[in-house]
């Protein structure tokens, strides 16, 4: 029978599978691995090895790969078979230890931010045993890391994982000073929410900004968008019911724990929601999430767009990082407790987030930096630029309190003092229904709203563990050396408290006067990626994320020089794109536009002359206005590619040209040709419109 549970997991090499197939001493080794990071050695890799082929086998799998997370923001693999010649002709299937531990796929290609000259082209993966094996596509995955032969990290899992180890240090730290002697380790958590829109296929065929560019670059807006909030929660569509109900099913048997789905705002879009998990399984999860959504939406009839900003005048998409953080024995660190020791432990904690986020609020915002994300930050439909945080009214008011050295709520007489009282219970639900704030409390986690929905969460989660431990860290230093506990601890959450508080911000993020009040507060306000990047390299952050050894120097600038080259790329093949479309599609079909206004007014002069001609007339000289305009902004957006050819530029430089001179082209361009198109007949423009690819799956 095909029920979930059945099929849950069945493509994965879990616990249960190990636990079946390979001898109790291996298991045993293996379970230390991977909780422990201990050293594999060979034999046992050997057989850990073979029973992962011989499931595999068993499952129809012919191939293997090493499973990674490049600087591209996707998945990479390389697949080789299982196929070993015999000395008779025919062919054995093996899968060595070596290989699961080690591979080296030529990956001269890969962004690396010169961190890998060509002359030594190869990087290693080394597989991550924290993060299952599954099968896909009848190959053997085996998630990895992805370094230089130097060692540097050349992925985005390799960071993420060293921040997981420097949270973990200093966490441990300060539960020993609580005295919980079970707890030995922690690890962060996250549920990722993934927004998505779903286009007819045929219909993206026909668009070439949505095949290069993942969005559309003219459109002018169709006569409904999203104002009636009628898409919202609403019933869905059949179509789309099957598509999802074919990748929950292919998620669940890759053990992904897609859980809620529906519809969002703006039309054409959606949303899955997975069960939170540790923060690494989560991010290769959200990965296989995204790849499954795109190939199931073929098998469908569809196109998933998972671009941050697809459509003019609808929202777009982001994705929302609900983290938090966990203790080996089970219990949520954010969770506020029943006894006054636990809330003590819980306001710490909260206060370790509040001034990592305030502290770090540049690395947040460079976390979630790219061409795609900077449509939405600022654009009134995903929280701004500026990073603040919502803790909700129960909350900071008791911070509040804590910060005056006052009683908080009626009933208590004396004065605050953390571990004395009791914190107040707050409904979970009451903390939070604000949705216009880029880092929320939601009850027991935080959630971060601002990353695109195309970004891999491993930076986010990087920066977020590593700001946090950094906290920790100085919040230990002061403890350990305490000789009150209490008085020490209630020091320290009230000084944090009064020297964090302008991150909090418990209003609309929307609003225009936010903007101004956050500069007065000191807060940055980094609204583009050329914008934030320079704050990757400053001291202050390259200190943090080398001290916490999450990334080398090198490391930050060859991130620092990716993502920027990425960005003028990115805008450099909209450009392109734009202007092949307005040179062969856009200014050939508005132009054959006015030959047949003129076609029809001269047949009409000539078969009833004095007849009423005004129409023709007006459009033919208000459309050929408009082309001649729509052709010179054609013309200034070619121009502001060929400056870039006779200048050298930057890397910074150079993005910080695309976004002024060539985006502000873009746009110009854009501008004129919607305006055409509104007015024009329909049956010429060369493309489905936006109607057409917002309201074409039915
Ligand atoms: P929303 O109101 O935003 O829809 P939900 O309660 O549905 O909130 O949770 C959203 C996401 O948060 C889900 O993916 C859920 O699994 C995740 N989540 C819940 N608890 C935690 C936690 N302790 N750590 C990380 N993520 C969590
Ligand atoms: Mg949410």
């Amino acid at each position: 029978m095909n029920t979930i549970t059945n099929v849950f997991g069945t493509d994965v090499f879990n616990d249960s599978v190990m636990k079946a197939r390979l001898p109790k001493e291996t298991y045993r080794q293996l379970q230390r691995t991977m909780k422990e990071g201990k050293h594999l050695d060979n034999a046992v890799a050997n057989v850990v090895a073979n029973a992962m082929k011989d499931w595999a086998v068993e499952k129809g799998a012919t191939h293997f790969t090493h499973w990674f997370q490049p600087m591209t923001g996707i998945t990479a693999e390389k697949h080789d078979s299982f196929i070993t010649p015999t000395n008779d002709g025919r062919v054995i299937l093996e899968f060595s230890g070596k290989e699961l531990i080690q591979g080296e796929p030529d990956a001269s290609s890969f962004p690396s931010g010169g961190l890998r000259a060509t002359f030594e082209a190869r990087g290693y993966t080394a597989w991550d045993p924290t993060s299952y094996a599954f099968i896909k596509d009848k190959t053997l995955c085996i998630p990895t890391a992805f370094c230089s032969y130097g060692g540097e990290a050349l992925d985005k899992k390799t960071p993420l994982l060293r921040s997981m180890e420097a949270i973990n240090r200093q966490a441990v730290r300060i539960l020993k000073l609580f005295g919980d002697q079970n707890i030995t380790s922690v690890k962060t958590t996250v549920g990722p929410e993934q927004e998505y829109f779903l286009v007819d296929k045929d219909l993206y065929d026909k668009r070439p900004d949505l095949i290069y560019t993942g969005r559309t670059l003219f459109g002018a807006k169709p006569p409904k968008g999203q104002e009636l909030d009628d898409h919202y929660f609403g019933t869905i569509k059949s179509k789309v019911a099957a598509f999802m109900d074919d990748l929950n099913q292919s998620l669940w048997k890759l053990g992904v724990l897609a859980k809620t789905e529906h519809n969002e705002v703006a039309p054409a879009q959606h949303e899955l929601a997975p069960i939170f998990t540790t923060t690494n399984i989560a991010t290769d999860h959200n990965q296989l999430t995204m790849e499954l959504m795109q190939r199931i939406a073929k098998k469908h009839g569809m196109i998933c767009l998972l671009h941050e900003k697809p459509f003019a005048g609808v929202n777009g998409s982001g994705k929302h990082n609900n983290w938090s953080i966990s203790t080996n024995t089970g219990k949520n660190l954010l969770e506020p407790g029943d006894t006054p020791h636990e809330n003590a432990q819980f306001l710490l904690f909260l206060c370790a987030v509040i001034k990592a986020v305030d502290d770090y609020q540049d690395l947040l915002r460079i976390s979630v930096a790219s061409a795609g994300n900077d449509h939405r930050l600022g654009a009134n439909e995903a929280p701004p630029a500026i990073v603040s945080m919502f803790l909700g009214t129960e909350l900071t008011d008791i911070l509040d309190s804590i910060e005056k050295g006052e009683q908080y709520g009626t009933k208590e007489k004396e004065l605050w003092k953390v571990g004395v009282h009791i914190l107040p219970r707050f409904p979970k639900d009451t903390t939070d229904r604000n949705r216009t704030s880029p880092f929320a409390f939601t009850g027991n986690k935080f959630e971060f709203r601002m990353l695109g929905s195309s970004d891999s969460i491993a930076c986010t989660n990087m920066m977020l563990n590593t700001a946090v431990a950094e906290s920790l860290r100085q919040f230990a230093d002061v403890l350990e050396n305490a000789t009150d506990f209490n008085e020490t601890l209630h020091d320290l959450i009230q000084d944090t408290i009064k020297k964090h508080k302008r991150i909090i911000f418990n209003g609309n993020g929307y609003d225009e006067s936010w903007v101004q009040e956050a500069e007065k507060r000191g807060l940055l306000n980094l609204k583009t990626t050329p914008d934030c990047l320079p704050y990757y390299i400053n001291e202050k952050n390259i200190k943090l994320l080398t001290e916490h050894k999450v990334l080398t120097e090198t490391e930050i600038h060859a991130r620092y020089e990716i993502i920027l080259d990425n960005y003028s790329k990115t805008l450099n093949i909209e450009a392109v794109t734009m202007l092949d479309m307005a040179k062969k599609d856009l200014l050939p079909a508005f132009s054959a536009y006015t030959k047949q206004l003129s076609d029809t007014l001269l047949a009409k002069k000539e078969a009833a002359p004095g007849v009423d001609c005004s129409y023709e007339e007006e459009q033919i000289k208000k459309v050929s206005g408009l082309c001649g305009s729509m052709y010179q902004k054609t013309k200034g957006l070619e121009e502001s590619l060929m400056a870039l050819v006779h200048r050298e530029y930057d890397e910074l430089e150079k993005a910080k040209y695309y976004r002024t001179e060539v985006f502000q082209a873009m746009n110009d361009l854009r501008i004129v040709a919607d305006e055409i198109e509104n007015v024009m007949d329909r049956k010429l423009y060369p493309y489905p419109n936006y109607g057409d690819l917002l309201f074409g799956v039915r």
